[in-house]
């Protein structure tokens, strides 16, 4: 922000001078009646707000984790008995992880990906815009149902 009659980078008071309005700097904002201070710190919070809202990411465990672990320890010509003591887990969570009964939990899911060469955990960025349009299901009607 400028000062609209010294040119002078300063804080801005938006200033009333001959019934025009002018962004100026405290100095000149003496000549007229001052309205209002104009915050540029609030645009740049805006900024980072969205920035934030960016790295928000979600990580999951993959729909078709089961599947495949499975194929893996096909793979790799392992029972489940046999598999199990390669991740070391019990042979029934190997049981379960493969029918889907069981989701592994993240760290377990990223052990996983480590032992076998796997990709078993997606990455979903998650923006407020995204939540915003997912809003757009909502109709005209709908809102003014709502208003009634
Ligand atoms: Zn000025």
């Amino acid at each position: 922000m400028i000062c609209d009659m010294c040119g002078r980078e300063n804080g801005i008071y938006r200033t009333i001078v001959e019934s025009a309005q002018l962004n100026l700097c405290k100095d000149c904002s003496r000549f007229g009646r001052v309205t209002g201070t104009i915050r540029q710190q609030a645009a740049e919070k805006g900024i980072r707000q969205e920035e934030e809202q960016k790295k928000e990411v979600l990580e999951i465990v993959a729909e078709d984790f089961a599947e495949k672990i499975k194929r893996k320890r096909e793979q790799l010509g392992l029972t489940q008995k046999d598999f199990a003591k390669k991740i070391n887990e019990k042979e029934s969570m190997v049981h379960k992880m493969e029918t889907g009964s069981f989701t592994p939990p993240l760290n377990l899911a990223r052990r996983l990906e480590k032992l076998l060469n796997l990709k078993l955990i997606e990455s979903h960025e998650e923006t407020h815009q995204k939540a915003k349009a997912s809003l757009g299901s909502f109709t005209i009607g709908d809102f003014i149902k709502i208003k009634k």
